[in-house]
């Protein structure tokens, strides 16, 4: 029996002896089956030909990516807090460098993921780290490949997870979800925001989609809404979901006006 994991968008799946028939996730409208078809492969497979790449990125804060690209591409973050080691958002291998180097820093206190396409192999790395919980957003449960007695899944508009808050916003999910880590940025605090904001390349604004690959858009409703969500919090940084997407300063404002931009885009 085998956990296999889709290629395409990385997501593990639970024991079985044959690849599943179908990846859901990429089927989805948000997602995509390759031209050649969907492939798979397993942890033990993909530990022989990749390994996770550890940057640190500011005072506090680790990326964590797939080298070589893998899947979706994304990166996670370890994010050091007052009452321990968040891991935001999640990859499809975790290879044994990280878990002896996670061990040495005193392990995981919490796992806290964006949205399904990031559930990647969360259990894995959650089995690996003592069992730590794993917070997703109850409404987006039913897209959960791989299910573990560790998940907490959550409801209403935020979630305390130790000094951070995970803030339901919507949009790209029904629970698509940011986390807000107060403490960062020498206090001014930082923003981590998955696929529920894109940091675009200049990386001064954001934007937000229903399906990046698939180029579909929110409506002007569901961007208000995601804008609203994170103005009680105040954010210097916002690290975006892909390598070097990340907002330095004047984070708040610069969600303020990509969303005036956006709104103005689509209104003509
Ligand atoms: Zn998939
Ligand atoms: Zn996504």
């Amino acid at each position: 029996m085998t956990c296999f994991i889709c290629m395409t968008c990385g997501t593990q799946f639970s024991e079985s002896p044959e690849p599943p028939p179908a990846c859901p996730i990429c089927k989805d409208d948000r997602q995509f089956v390759p031209q050649a078809g969907q492939e798979w492969t397993d942890i033990a497979a993909l530990s022989q030909t990749h390994s996770v790449i550890w940057n640190e990125e500011a005072q506090g804060v680790h990326s964590l990516q797939i080298s070589p690209y893998f899947g979706i591409g994304q990166r996670a973050f370890l994010i050091e807090g007052p009452d321990g080691y968040i891991l935001w958002d999640c990859l499809s291998l975790i290879d044994e460098a990280s878990k002896a180097r996670i061990a040495a820093l005193g392990g995981l206190s919490a796992i806290a993921i964006s949205h399904p396409h990031f559930y990647s192999s969360m259990t894995e790395w959650s089995a690996a780290c003592d069992g730590v919980p794993i917070h997703i957003y109850a409404d987006d449960g039913e897209w959960v490949r791989r299910s573990t007695f560790a998940l907490r899944p959550w409801t209403g508009e935020a979630l305390q997870v130790g000094k951070a808050t995970m803030i339901r916003c919507g949009g790209h999910f029904a629970g698509s979800s940011v986390l807000h880590c107060p403490w960062l940025e020498d206090g001014r605090g930082a923003l981590f925001v998955g696929d529920t904001m894109q940091v675009t390349m200049d990386r001064k604004w954001v934007s937000f989609m229903r399906s990046y690959p698939n180029l579909i858009p929110l409506n002007a409703r569901a961007v208000k809404g995601i804008s609203q969500a994170v103005r009680p919090y105040r954010f210097e940084a916002i690290y975006g979901a892909f390598p070097g997407r990340t907002i330095q300063s004047d984070g708040n404002n610069a969600v303020e006006r990509s969303m005036e931009r956006y709104l103005t885009a689509i209104d003509g």
